[in-house]
């Protein structure tokens, strides 16, 4: 099985409600393109709106709880995604491990709490530059991934519903992220092949067709070369997704 490539745009905290008319014009577009899979994480504030508003395009949320309910305040679960129209959920961003010390133990039980919410679910892992520098990426972004995997059991089949469709992963360098920097395309293809390794071991056979995106700076300029690197199975978009005619130039290349 060889799923369609995955660009998903990852808005942050940026968006209101005018915002989604960008998200209704990179849906009309969507809608007349086959074999690419798009989705969209706008902030919590706007996810039952973009549901209303899209039909050809996922909806995420850019994190979540990992309890169902109960009394943490200004947190979401997964299942309250779910319950405002969301499919999907982005987990471990580096933004949310920096900004809020979230450890890969959390993120692994944020990714399985999202599965059980029926969600799918993308998993972020990147090196720092200082451990790009002292050679140590593919180790410890390989570390990361093994600590913040979903288990298999959390992962796997629902009734037709393959992990691959379940999980994605987010190969995001920290000093690629909104800096206009992107890493060579062999230590993209170097490092999305240690990453396959790590999910046939987690997995078996069924990990070798989880998709691996790129993100970081990703661009309509960089794209094309980005998505064609050999194991690089969609993109994860920022700042590039904040308007149709970038996010839209970045998914006609894939
Ligand atoms: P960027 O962000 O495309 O703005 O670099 C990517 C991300 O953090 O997902």
């Amino acid at each position: 099985m060889s799923l369609s490539p995955y660009v998903v745009g990852n808005w942050k905290m940026n968006g209101v409600r005018a915002t989604l008319a960008e998200a209704r014009a990179i849906d009309r577009a969507v809608a007349r393109l086959t074999g690419v899979e798009v989705g969209l994480a706008p902030p919590f504030t706007l996810i039952a709106a973009l549901r209303e508003a899209v039909t050809a395009i996922g909806v995420g949320g850019q994190d979540c709880h990992v309890a169902a309910k109960g009394a943490h305040t200004g947190d979401v679960s997964a299942a309250m995604l779910a319950d405002a129209g969301a499919d999907f959920v982005i987990v471990g961003h580096s933004e949310r491990r920096a900004d809020h010390g979230e450890s890969d133990a959390l993120v692994r039980a944020k990714a399985e709490a999202a599965l059980a919410a029926g969600l799918s679910v993308i998993v972020c892992v990147g090196e720092t530059e200082a451990q790009r520098d002292s050679g140590e990426a593919e180790a410890v972004v390989s570390r990361q991934l093994d600590a913040s995997l979903p288990s298999g059991e959390a992962a796997g089949e629902v009734g037709e519903v393959k992990l691959a469709e379940r999980l994605a992963v987010a190969y995001e360098p920290v000093w690629a992220i909104g800096t206009g920097r992107v890493p060579s395309v062999a230590d993209v293809e170097a490092m999305h092949a240690a990453l396959r390794q790590r999910l046939v071991a987690a997995y078996g056979e069924g990990g070798s067709d989880v998709r691996v995106l790129y993100g970081g700076s990703v661009n309509p300029s960089n794209a094309a070369e980005l998505l064609s690197t050999p194991g690089v199975g969609g993109a994860l978009v920022g700042g590039a997704s904040l308007s149709a005619e970038s996010f839209m130039g970045i998914v006609a290349a894939a």
